[in-house]
């Protein structure tokens, strides 16, 4: 079966391909345009193409090169919800226009499959936690609205064309692959478990804890917490059920698990057996209380499990951390 991963030199892609490639049964195609991504994580042996997916042009050539692909899997995405704030142009011809062209191509060379990454922040502020498919959604941010657009997009190109297509809603996406070779860096980097494990090493004073009076048991902020492969293993899992003839469909991601910003910063400070300092400051603007999963759906139809919890997180994480130089 012939996979084209976008987005495969990023933090989630990368590991995707890494958990794929441990599987003879898959060849594996990346298109990525390394803005974000790193050619470092391509493993030898995969074929990779720079390609951008808001040149239609470019993109039609690709597809001409690397012909028969069987599945899309497109993480190719801006994802910083402040950026997308400040920018949300950037955000919609990226993530918009550049995943419409996608979709287009798919349609146009015969590709059956596609499974998507979503997000839980399309969920807003929920009214029932936990967060289960029939929450109703009202993205709060224009990254959320690029996400949910592209669900509308691809719902359409399936009753229009029947390119079927899985939706997965992520939660917080965390922790590295446990060999240490992968993992998560950003610049800027706007995520707290890296920023925990970067303090934690000296390379910042402290931990900045946006906010005390969330309406939580210790005023900080609850999410939930997803490992890499965790989720690596959840993006098979779906490209199997359309295999198996399937209807799209959408699925959460995450552990149902929650864990407060202070619950993190003391596992860190545990596992890494280092004290470092932290300080409350004001919220960060968006930020909902409490986002958890409920994950029932896909366990139930996916038949998946996520086999890690906080402690697998933060210490493959911790792996990789304390190897990276910058
Ligand atoms: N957070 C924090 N300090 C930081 C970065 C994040 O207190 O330096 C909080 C943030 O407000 C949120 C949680 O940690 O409640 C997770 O944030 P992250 O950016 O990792 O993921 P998000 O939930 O925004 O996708």
């Amino acid at each position: 079966m012939k996979i084209l991963v976008t987005g495969g030199a990023g933090y989630i892609g990368s590991h995707f391909v890494d958990f794929l490639t441990k599987n003879d049964n898959y060849e594996i195609i990346i298109f990525d345009n390394l803005s974000r991504g790193n050619l470092a994580s391509v493993p030898d042996g995969v074929a990779f193409k720079n390609v951008d997916l808001r040149n239609k042009r470019a993109l039609e050539e690709a597809f001409q090169e690397f012909t028969d692909i069987d599945v899309i899997v497109h993480f190719a995405a801006f994802a910083y919800v402040g950026e997308s704030v400040e920018n949300p142009a950037l955000y919609y011809e990226n993530n918009v226009t550049g995943s419409i062209n996608l979709a287009s191509a798919a349609v146009n060379n015969g590709v059956k499959y596609f499974v998507f990454s979503s997000t839980c922040s399309l969920y807003g502020n929920p009214v029932k936690v936990p967060i289960s498919e029939d929450e109703s959604v009202k993205p709060i941010n224009p990254y959320a609205q690029t996400k949910l657009m592209i669900e509308n997009v691809l719902r359409d190109f399936d009753s229009a064309y029947g390119m079927k297509n899985v939706c997965l809603r992520y939660f917080n996406a965390a922790g590295a692959d446990f060999e240490g070779r992968i993992g998560e860096s950003h610049d800027p980097e706007p995520h707290l478990i890296p920023l925990v494990l970067q303090t934690a090493l000296g390379k910042r004073e402290k931990i900045f804890i946006f906010g005390d009076d969330y309406n939580t048991e210790d005023g900080t902020c609850i999410r939930d917490y997803i490992h890499i492969n965790d989720l690596a293993d959840a993006h098979l899992k779906a490209i199997e059920y359309l295999k198996n003839g399937n209807n799209s469909d959408i699925f959460n991601l995450g552990t149902g698990e929650g864990y407060s910003v202070k619950q993190i910063i003391d596992t860190a400070k545990k596992i890494t057996g280092i004290d470092f300092r932290s300080e409350i400051v004001e919220r960060r603007a968006g930020d909902p209380d409490i986002l958890v999963a409920d994950n029932l759906k896909a366990k139930s139809i996916l038949g998946w499990n996520p086999k890690y919890g906080l402690k697998e997180i933060v210490l493959s994480a911790w792996n990789w951390h304390k190897n990276q130089k910058f």
